[in-house]
């Protein structure tokens, strides 16, 4: 199999499904209970959450909460402060190009709370500009969340100059999905005041995530019970699933430069062959991040495209998973300006640390052999 879909998911480590299957069986205590083998269970908690503070350098200024996924990360940070802090003010700032777990977490806010919700456009290159961050800001507004990498286009937003004016004109906090970023594209952690790491996105296991937040940020938790995670994610932690997490986090970090190398090259490859191509319109802006590369064709259907390929063995994606099944149209494609045949006929290749140029010569191989086969 020929994997090119890895905005998606990535494909766990084998070392660290290995030592998640021995820190299962070695270390099940519960990190709660008063003996040894909780204590122990603890201690490794505990050094899984400094590892992954010190890893994105914020461990003088931040927290890290585990949780299962950004999507939950995302649903804690928004409705977590929205909801505790309602009484400073009910405005929020969003752009147009969030993920769901941003967008439909604010919108939730926004029709079952009474917020009020503005939603900023993204300019043709899928960027926040600061200026309208700036201009959407109002006394009342209390958190502004920005995507810092999309998922579908791989564009980035300038997050330092849209950190310096919500902390400089407002008393907001800035919310950011990072989930796209870490260990992709460089970002001021220490400049955000919450933001999240998705384990399934940097090679670790699925269902391991964690919440960053600024030690001085109180949460109303989503769940209740027995007040783990500072009182503010109740649950019983798996220490493996944590601590896999950590080494995740500390590797992508670590590697990021020559990850990024490689992958730049990569991409230059895929987008020059495509450049060239008749009747290709790249989506993805040629500042993003070099993990994503998305395009629509005018002429054929890509779906019929992308499960031609997956019948050989090439696993591409024709929109994001995540809203794969409520819709066919593109709202990031459809945000950049783009029509409506274009957004509805996305193809999105995406990249990991260990992709080799083999594998993006086969996809460009095959994936010309369809479009010649394939009359739609
Ligand atoms: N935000 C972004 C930008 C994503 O790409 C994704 C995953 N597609 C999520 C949030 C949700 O991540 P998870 O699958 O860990 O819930």
């Amino acid at each position: 199999m020929i994997y090119l879909d890895n905005a998606a998911t990535t494909q766990p480590s084998r070392a660290l499904i290995d030592i998640y299957q021995r820190l299962e069986s070695d270390y099940f205590a519960n990190a709660n209970s008063n003996h040894l083998a909780g204590r122990n269970a603890e201690k490794y908690l505990s050094k899984a959450r400094a590892t992954i503070l010190e890893s994105l350098g914020v461990e003088m200024s931040h927290r890290a909460i585990f949780v299962s996924s950004a999507t939950e990360a995302n649903n804690l940070a928004l409705k977590g402060f929205a909801l505790k802090y309602q009484n400073r003010g009910k405005h929020i700032i969003v752009s147009n190009i969030e993920h769901p777990s941003v967008y439909e977490s604010v919108m939730q806010l926004r029709d079952q709370f009474g917020f009020e919700v503005t939603v900023l456009n993204v300019n043709h290159k899928g960027q926040v500009r600061p200026e309208d961050v700036r201009m959407a800001l109002k006394k009342t507004t209390i958190i502004v969340s920005i995507i810092a990498v999309n998922n579908e286009i791989g564009s980035i937003s300038p997050i330092k100059d849209i950190a310096d004016i919500v902390h400089q004109h407002s008393k907001a906090v800035l919310h950011v999905d990072t989930t796209q970023a870490i260990g992709k594209v460089s970002l001021p952690y220490k400049d955000i005041d919450m933001f999240c790491v998705s384990g399934h996105k940097i090679n670790a296991l699925k269902g391991s995530g964690a919440l960053v937040i600024k030690k001085t940020i109180d949460l109303l938790p989503l769940l209740s019970g027995g007040n783990q995670e500072f009182g503010l994610r109740s649950s019983t932690i798996s220490i493996a699933l944590a601590y896999t997490l950590a080494i995740a986090t500390k590797e992508a970090i670590y590697n990021q430069q020559k990850a990024t190398i490689n992958v730049t090259s990569l991409y230059s490859y895929i987008r020059s062959h495509f450049a060239k191509r008749n009747n290709v319109v790249i989506n993805s802006p040629s500042n993003g991040s070099p993990y994503i590369f998305n395009f629509s064709l005018t002429d054929k259907k890509t779906s019929v495209i992308v499960e031609a390929l997956s019948n050989e063995g090439i696993m591409v994606s024709s929109i994001s998973a995540c809203h794969q099944k409520l819709t066919t149209s593109s709202y990031v494609v459809k945000a950049l300006g783009r029509s409506e045949e274009l957004a509805n006929n996305t193809m999105r290749i995406s990249f990991d640390k260990m992709t080799k140029l083999e594998d993006i010569q086969a996809f460009i191989k095959a994936f010309e052999a369809v479009v010649a086969r394939i009359r739609t």
